[in-house]
């Protein structure tokens, strides 16, 4: 040995002097690697299965790629960064004029490139084909895995398409900027620019649910009707995203609630008196602003029939409803990953998390709980794309207000009980979990709150029963696999024969419709360890109320094992 290099002895024992002059405290150990640098798509079976299933497997190299880049940890750092500085308002520049200007973090812009560049606001309109649908849902739910709230103005946009095309004249010169894949933040005329965003703007103080209560007037500049110029005057209580280059709006006209394109400038290029008061303080849902909002004599261009603004901005209403449901289901896929990728690394009492019975139960229900939100969304793309045909139609009509009902509302004690599986860590701002906990009420609310959703179902039974009969038609494929299934099944369509107190009744009826059709899509489709034990702690009652009552007799391993992304 070199009589220059320290012998071992002595290396120990001056590492042991510098610890202590160092205070060095502790090494850390028993810590998850962070969910980071990890491949969407590739690490989600359920969700590939699904794309495969529902008829989207020419999109899988796209997707395997587009997951890939979801799961960077450059990717999921916008997503933190677009949440932690907020959006902010500006009504005037430092002059005095009136800019209406809400500036984001770039951060959030870049998340808006890659959503508008992606095609998440215009796949199925610019490229129909069987499973387009089904793909830009794969997409959308990837996406609002890294960041949800941004997702708002995408959906928004995506939404308007079969609304505006109701007025064929305001579409030929809309359309094309609409559907260009590109993002222009910038806040200029819409004749300035290659590619717009949409937004909506229905709710007032005195009624959100109830829009025919709307007291914002349109008067006609010259002749009224249906692709007319209008001046609107009133408020909007909630308009989120107000930098969209336009937004379709409701007023009242002589002739009842209207639907109305306004845009945010005036083709002479002055500013449209739409006036941003001020940004709502939410809870949640924090990178995308929301606002109140004035219009003193806004311009804008009657769509539709006069007097049928409800039923021309449904169409819009429709889409956004199902794009909740994505969202939803996305936020569960994220909590239930996290917890199922702490779990796995976490040791506590000698054992990891994931290996101990009671932690598996839980998390194998919130597995559960995911992929049947995923599968039910995912047949509801299928039926979107094929519209031509009846069933479809019919399925698709039934199956949005109760999956968008169901869904959403599932997700927030979904959220906390994966926030929970990671600990006190779990309710760290610098984990996700605050994020999907404080995001997972606000599908639910918005787009018709849950009782919405449960009238909307019960307005499809009275003017279009044959959706109850496809609704029970494609659950019943399922029949003969699962014996708490047929029991279930048969006892809902009893349930439905007595049309007494229908309304005191729907979330019942909607919850059971809901799970009826999760346990059909499942026991058809998805492993039988997942099927039956969906069938077995759904479909019939054991007394417990919360995540991780799972009976016995099923196989959680397996459950936990498909679910699992796999990062070490
Ligand atoms: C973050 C955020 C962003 C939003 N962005 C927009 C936007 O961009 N544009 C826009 O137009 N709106 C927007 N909204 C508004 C949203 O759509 C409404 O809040 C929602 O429709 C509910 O309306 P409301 O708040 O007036 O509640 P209300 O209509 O008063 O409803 C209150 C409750 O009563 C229930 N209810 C209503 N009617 C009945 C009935 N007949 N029977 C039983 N129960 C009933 C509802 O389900 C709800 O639970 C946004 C809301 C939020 C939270």
């Amino acid at each position: 040995m070199n009589a220059r290099q320290p012998s071992p002895d002595t290396e120990a024992r001056s590492t042991e002097a510098s610890d202590r002059y160092l205070a060095v405290t502790h090494e850390v150990v028993n810590q998850p690697p962070a969910l980071e640098n990890y491949n969407l798509y590739l690490q989600d079976r359920a969700l590939q299965e699904a794309v495969r299933r529902e008829g989207a497997d020419w999109a899988e190299a796209g997707l395997d790629r587009f997951g890939a880049l979801c799961g960077t940890a450059e990717s999921i750092e916008l997503g933190f960064l677009a949440n932690e500085n907020k959006p902010v308002f500006h009504s005037h520049d430092r002059f005095g004029h009136r800019i209406d200007q809400v500036n984001f973090h770039p951060a959030y812009h870049q998340l808006m490139t890659r959503a508008f560049e992606q095609g998440l606001h215009s796949s199925p309109w610019t490229a129909p084909r069987a499973g387009a649908h089904v793909e830009r849902a794969a997409k959308y739910y990837m996406h609002s895995q890294v960041e949800a709230a941004h997702c708002c103005p995408v959906t928004m946009t995506f939404a308007a398409i079969p609304s505006i095309r109701k007025q064929p004249e305001l579409a030929a010169a809309w359309e094309g900027r609409i559907l260009a894949n590109s993002y222009d933040a910038r806040n200029l005329p819409d004749a300035d620019k290659g590619s717009v965003t949409i937004g909506m703007a229905m709710t007032e103080k005195q009624g959100g649910s109830d829009v025919r209560a709307n007291s914002t007037r349109a008067w006609p500049v010259g002749q009224p009707g249906p692709g007319q110029a209008y001046e609107l005057v009133g408020h909007k209580w909630f308009v989120s995203a107000p930098m969209c280059d336009a937004f379709l709006v409701l007023a009242q006209t002589e002739s009842g609630l209207s639907c109305f394109l306004m845009p945010r400038w005036r083709p002479d290029g002055s500013k449209n008196p739409w006036q941003v008061q001020r940004l709502k303080n939410k809870m949640g849902n924090v990178a995308n602003a929301s606002s109140e909002v004035e219009l003193r004599g806004a311009l804008a261009w009657m769509v539709g029939e006069e007097g049928r603004g409800v039923p021309t901005i449904i169409e819009m209403v429709a889409m956004t409803r199902f794009d909740c449901m994505i969202g939803s289901a996305a936020g569960m896929r994220q909590a239930a990953a996290q917890a199922l990728h702490h779990c796995r690394h976490r040791s506590a009492f000698g054992q990891r998390l994931s290996t101990q019975p009671l932690m598996q139960n839980v998390l194998a229900d919130l597995a559960l709980e995911s992929e049947a939100a995923l599968a039910y969304t995912m047949r509801v793309a299928r039926a979107l794309d094929n519209q031509h045909l009846e069933h479809e139609r019919l399925l698709a009509r039934l199956a949005t207000p109760v999956g968008k009902y169901w869904i959403c509302k599932r997700t927030p004690n979904h959220a906390y009980e994966a926030m929970e599986c990671i600990g006190g860590s779990g309710v760290m701002e610098d984990c996700i979990l605050p994020r999907l906990f404080r995001e997972s009420p606000v599908n639910a609310i918005w787009e018709g709150s849950g009782n919405v959703q449960c009238l909307d179902t019960l307005r499809v039974l009275q003017r279009d029963p044959e959706a109850l009969d496809a609704f029970f038609r494609e659950a019943s494929e399922a029949r003969g696999a699962n014996p708490h299934f047929d029991r279930f099944l048969a006892q809902l369509q009893n349930d439905f024969a007595d049309t007494g107190e229908l309304q005191y009744r729907a979330r019942n009826l909607v919850d059971r419709l809901a799970v009826l059709m999760q346990g059909a899509l499942l026991l058809r489709n998805a492993p039988a360890e997942v099927a039956d034990a969906y069938c077995a702690s759904r479909l019939q009652h054991n007394g417990g109320q919360n995540y991780g009552n799972l009976p016995r007799g099923i196989n959680p391993k397996a459950i936990i094992q498909r679910a699992t992304p796999v990062v070490d």
